[in-house]
């Protein structure tokens, strides 16, 4: 399928999902993962109204940036991040959606600040506690929102999770309800200085089920711009 089509399916599903959970398909940003996906292709995707774009290596950012800087994009930074790369990046993207350490938080807040700009963070969060290596645990997210709130130059918008690869996305709803959880008991605490406005969860696999439980983000690649062949 050409990206035009994949493109007019994905966003037909985002908004029968966010029906479904009382919502309209604009209240769910769509941020596609381009990942391995040539500028050429993502200039096409920006073409046919794609907006929001997430990689998840520091380096692939930087050579595409390079290329695609004068297009209308904003730039999500959705894959680990180590804190000697932060200063390359600080300056480009938009929202870092794997803030996982008070370590990295810091690094953030300290080149954030270098650069004149307070920078929108999500804290991820390792929900099902396996799988996946990264994101901090549910039982570390109050410590870390205690010490990262006084961080001047960040601010905290909301969290993101990525769920257990399975081939019934069923299966990993109890993850999303759990995040989503989370989420609305830090809103409720009405923290100063964090904000959560976005719950970034979902892939290709998963997100109409992660938007029913409650996500306003997804964050979709192969399900715009076909397998990457890995
Ligand atoms: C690759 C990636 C995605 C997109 O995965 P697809 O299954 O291709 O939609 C989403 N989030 C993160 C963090 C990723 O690394």
């Amino acid at each position: 399928m050409d990206i035009g089509s994949s493109l007019k399916l994905v966003k037909r599903r985002i908004e029968e999902a966010a029906a479904a959970s009382g919502r309209k398909g604009e209240d769910v940003k769509l941020v596609a993962v381009t990942k391995t996906v040539g500028t050429d292709r993502i200039k096409e995707a920006a073409s046919l109204g794609v907006t929001c774009i997430g990689e998840n290596r520091v380096q692939e950012i930087l050579d595409k940036y390079q290329v695609l800087k004068e297009y209308p994009l904003e730039w999500h930074m959705i894959g680990h991040l180590q804190r000697n790369k932060v200063k390359y990046i600080i300056d480009k993207v938009a929202l870092i959606h794997s803030v996982d350490s008070i370590a990295l938080a810091e690094e953030i807040n300290r080149r954030a600040l270098q650069a004149g700009r307070r920078i929108d963070v999500l804290l991820q969060v390792n929900v099902s506690g396996e799988e996946s290596k990264y994101g901090m645990s549910q039982g570390a997210v109050q410590g870390f929102l205690e010490r990262a709130k006084e961080m001047q130059n960040i601010h905290i918008r909301g969290l993101m999770t990525i769920a257990p690869y399975t081939h019934d996305p069923e299966e990993v709803r109890p993850v999303f309800a759990r995040l989503k959880d989370i989420f609305e008991e830090i809103k409720t605490a009405a923290i100063p200085r964090v904000d959560m406005d976005f719950l970034s969860m979902g892939m290709t696999g998963d997100y109409t089920v992660a938007i029913e439980e409650g996500a306003n983000i997804v964050r979709i690649g192969t399900g715009i711009f076909g397998s990457r062949g890995q």
